[in-house]
């Protein structure tokens, strides 16, 4: 069997020529100024650079949370400038996945239920979406874990549970705003490597924001966020 390597398969995704400017009480803030983006299926995207410089505005933008002022956001060939609302959400729910730095479990149900529950909202029958919640604790790690509640689970736990929930719909996306943030070095690691080897097993294009240089070893691809644009970086 032959495997396209990484960097010759057809982006999942496109940026291109991105710019948003906020305008604040101290008139226009230029975040994005002409970003360009492309993620491949397998791939995980380090994105880095200081506080302010705007990454959490590229990854909304990148998961159609919010639109920019001008450029293009395309997923699987399509622009998403003429999706209605309706395809926009959509999108959001079948194709992107997102972690945040704070899990935001719902912190009555066990960690299987949590991770069931976005396919049961989708309207996927109780055994079949326990079942596929199961394997995704199994792949981070966590059988042992799928009967306890968040506030049963160490900090680590609790965010590869998230992680697991936010492939319950098998996205081909992976959004991740600074997953670690909170959590101990060695936690960050796990994490870390969970989310390397889902972009490996499940072919999702992994794109994940941190300030922490160390965690750079992860990442296939390394860009910073420099005056508004994405540019290798250079570690
Ligand atoms: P990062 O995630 O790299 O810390 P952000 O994308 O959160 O950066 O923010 C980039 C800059 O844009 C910061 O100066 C921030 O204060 C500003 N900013 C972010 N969101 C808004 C907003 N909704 N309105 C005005 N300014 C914003
Ligand atoms: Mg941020």
């Amino acid at each position: 069997m032959s495997i396209t390597p990484i960097s010759q398969r057809k982006p999942i995704m496109r940026l291109v020529d991105v710019c948003r400017t906020y305008s604040t009480g101290e008139g226009a803030l230029e975040v994005l100024k002409g970003a360009n983006l492309e993620l491949r299926p397998g791939e995980m995207v380090g994105l880095v650079g200081p506080s302010g410089s705007g990454k959490s505005t590229l990854l909304h933008t990148a998961g159609l949370l919010e639109s920019p002022d001008s450029g293009l956001v395309e997923i699987d060939d399509v622009d998403a400038a003429r999706m209605s609302e309706r395809e926009r959400t959509l999108t959001r729910r079948k194709k992107l996945g997102f972690v945040y730095q704070f899990h935001h479990l719902l912190p009555e149900l066990n960690a299987i239920d949590n991770v069931a529950a976005p396919l049961m909202i989708d309207g996927v029958n109780r055994k079949i979406a326990r079942e596929r919640a199961s394997k995704l604790l199994q792949a981070m790690g966590l059988s042992e874990r799928e009967r306890h509640q968040p506030g049963q689970l160490s900090g680590g736990e609790q965010q590869r549970v998230a992680i697991a929930r936010s492939l319950a719909n098998q996205p081909r996306v992976l959004i991740a705003d600074e997953p670690t943030g909170n959590l101990d070095p060695m936690t960050t690691t796990a994490v870390f490597q969970s989310l390397f080897d889902t972009a490996r097993t499940e072919q999702v294009a992994v794109l994940v924001a941190t300030h922490n240089l160390e965690l750079t070893t992860y990442m296939d691809r390394v860009l910073t966020l420099k005056d508004g644009q994405l540019t290798d970086a250079d570690i």
